[in-house]
C-alpha cells in the first residue's frame, strides 16, 4: 500500500495533503478529510482504495489520527468493507455515501489515482528488469 500523497508528491501541509476533501463541514464544525492508499502492484486487479477518514476539529490543531479506515472498492460495484473506528459498516457506508453525493467526482478522482498508481509500479517494475 502507497500513500497517494507521497507519489504524488503534494505539499505536506496537513491540509492539503491525501484527496483533501474538507466536506460535512456543517457537522459542528468537524471537517472530514479522507487520505488515499492504493495498491501499487501492476498485475494486482484489486480495483479498490484504503482510505483512512481524518476528523479535524476546526479549533485544535490538526491531527491525522485516523477517525475509521476502511476499503472502497470502485471497479464494477461500488462496496465499503474492513471498516475500522467507532462506526458500524452501515453507518460508514452512509458517510462515504453521502460525501460521493455532495462531491460527484471523488470516485472519478480515486479512480484516477488508483491507474496511475499502477502506471508508476509499471514504470518501477520495468526499471527494475533492465
Ligand atoms: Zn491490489
Amino acid at each position: 500500500m502507497v500513500a497517494a500523497d507521497e507519489v504524488f508528491g503534494v505539499s505536506k501541509v496537513s491540509n492539503s495533503c491525501g484527496l483533501t476533501r474538507p466536506i460535512l463541514e456543517e457537522h459542528r464544525g468537524i471537517v472530514h478529510r479522507l487520505l488515499d492508499f492504493y495498491c501499487i502492484n501492476p498485475s494486482c486487479k484489486c480495483g479498490e482504495t484504503h482510505l483512512s477518514v481524518i476528523r479535524v476539529d476546526k479549533d485544535t490543531a490538526a491531527s491525522d489520527e485516523p477517525w475509521i479506515t476502511l476499503r472502497l472498492h470502485f471497479e464494477g460495484k461500488v462496496g465499503l468493507s474492513h471498516v475500522t473506528g467507532p462506526l458500524s459498516r452501515q453507518q460508514a457506508t452512509a458517510l462515504i455515501t453521502e460525501w460521493i453525493q455532495k462531491d460527484p467526482a471523488l470516485l472519478g478522482d480515486i479512480e484516477a489515482r488508483y491507474r496511475r498508481i499502477k502506471e508508476i509500479g509499471r514504470r518501477i517494475l520495468g526499471r527494475k528488469g533492465k
